[in-house]
């Protein structure tokens, strides 16, 4: 068996859809189960509906109109009329007024909860799931639409919710393996899950690659391929740079601090249940399946001391907390962590001086109450609107020269903070954020310009 995970980018019209049922039917042999993100900027619009609905002013009834009209004009595209297509709009159409009793409610309420947006960010996939289900039934290939809920099992962490991996084991072999051996192709809703008690989770934005490495794991499945608009993942974002190029294969600790310093292609937490289970993933473009994409593999050897790719992340944040007084005191550090702790908010790089330490936070949500807390401890300042760029690749804190090299590309660039040695695999910087993609420009060339190539 093998999973298929399908991103917006790769639903984003009636012909994009129709190009997924054929990569699908190439490997039907392979007993796929396939896991659908919501078409492509759904997800946007349905959290816009969310806020707008918070405004007692407004009216969400154009975004509820949007996600219908959207719906059924691309169904239509691929689906010639008849019974088929007019259950997919009753099931558009009973979702679509689910999703306007929750604008409603919000509405009323004049509250937005983590756990309703859940409900509400999560109905793209419910939708997109029912459609490639029903595209593929229309090919004449066996398919059935599963709503994740009722097998994806996580905790009750809205937003940002983990999978009980036990408890979704046992409903993947109760439900999608009988299927899928049944020759049916489950066609799995990404992103979303449910908690024990059966309430609406979300996996955190770019879900779905979790969703489809959590059923990798629980299948286990022989592979998991992630299909989406790009030949792989590359030496760097090919929107920034357009002669980025494909690296043929990663390791799962590359990929993942890639993922988690910025590389969209890939959700930061994807990588951890398919490597707990070894289950290679692989990178495709479904518009391109000749081309051979990116194998993720537990390989970590060769390459060393060479970067292999470069990533970034705008809209950090830094913050200096100073210590006069309790010089050479013990202590401090773990007092200023304890309230990032107590915030539930992770800090990225770090750097310390005796009597002070600088680190980067990248969700600003608390970052108030934070302030308020660390100003007890010290003086505390607060630099926005930068940018964390990460160098990823193997052998860094053992291979001479590659600081200067690192550096001397950023010449003309304020450096506010570095982390290099915390890991044999990164190596990071902060700039101002409009000086991001200056210095990946001048990092590219220098480790992947026309002389690498
Ligand atoms: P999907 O809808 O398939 O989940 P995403 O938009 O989440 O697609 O991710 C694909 C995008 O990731 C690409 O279009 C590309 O712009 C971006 N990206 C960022 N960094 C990289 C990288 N290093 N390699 C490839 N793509 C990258
Ligand atoms: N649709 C969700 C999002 O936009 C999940 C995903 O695409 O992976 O974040
Ligand atoms: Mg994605």
């Amino acid at each position: 068996m093998i999973v298929m995970k399908f991103g917006g980018t790769s639903l984003e019209s009636s012909e994009r859809i129709i190009a997924v049922c054929d990569r699908i039917k190439a490997n039907l042999a392979l007993r796929p189960v396939v896991v659908v993100s919501a078409l492509a900027g759904v997800t946007d619009l349905l959290i816009r509906g969310a806020k707008l609905a918070l405004d007692r002013n407004r009216s969400t009834d154009d975004i509820v109109e949007e996600i219908k009209a959207r719906h059924r004009s691309v169904t239509t595209d691929f689906l010639a009329a008849g019974e088929a297509r007019l259950t997919l709009f009753t099931h558009i159409n009973a979702v679509a007024n689910e999703l306007n009793a929750f604008y409603v409610g919000v509405h009323n309420l004049q509250e937005l909860t983590p756990r309703s947006l859940d409900a509400i960010s999560g109905i793209g996939e419910r939708l997109s799931c029912e459609m490639v289900a029903a595209a593929l039934i229309d090919r004449g290939i066996k398919a059935k639409a599963v709503d994740a809920r009722s097998v994806v099992v996580t905790d009750e962490s809205f937003g940002r919710a983990l999978p009980l991996m036990v408890e979704t084991t046992e409903k993947v072999r109760r439900v999608l393996i009988p299927l899928a051996r049944s020759g049916v192709v489950p066609v799995v809703s990404g992103f979303i899950g449910a908690t024990q008690k059966g309430v609406t989770t979300t996996l955190g934005r770019g879900g779905s690659d979790l969703s489809a490495s959590i059923l990798g794991a629980c299948l286990p499945a022989e592979a998991i391929q992630i299909w989406t608009d790009v030949d792989g993942m590359m030496t760097v974002d090919p929107k920034v740079m357009p002669n980025a190029k494909v690296i043929p294969e990663i390791s799962y600790a590359e990929a993942a601090e890639l993922a988690y310093f910025g590389a969209k292609i890939l959700h930061p937490a994807t990588i951890k249940p398919a490597v707990e289970k070894g289950v290679p993933v692989g990178i495709l473009n479904s518009l391109n399946p000749k081309s051979p994409g990116t194998l993720i593999t537990a390989r970590t050897d060769g390459g060393a001391g060479e970067p292999r790719a470069i990533a970034f992340k705008k809209g950090i944040t830094v913050i200096l907390i100073s210590q006069p007084r309790m010089l050479m005191a013990y202590g401090f550090v773990a007092k200023v962590f304890e309230v990032f702790e107590r915030h539930k908010t992770p800090v990225d790089l770090i750097a310390t001086s005796e009597v002070s330490i600088s680190l980067t936070v990248d969700d600003p949500e608390r970052l108030h109450a934070i302030q308020a807390d660390l100003a007890e401890l010290g003086e505390v300042s607060i630099l926005r609107g930068l940018a964390i760029v990460s160098l990823i690749g193997r052998g860094f804190v053992r291979t001479a020269g590659l600081a200067v090299r690192i550096f001397s590309c950023l010449r003309d660039i304020n450096v506010i903070m570095i982390s290099f040695g915390a890991s044999d695999v990164n190596v990071s910087f902060v700039v101002n954020q409009d000086k991001a993609e200056q210095a990946v420009k001048a990092l590219h060339d220098e480790f992947f310009g026309p002389r690498r190539s």
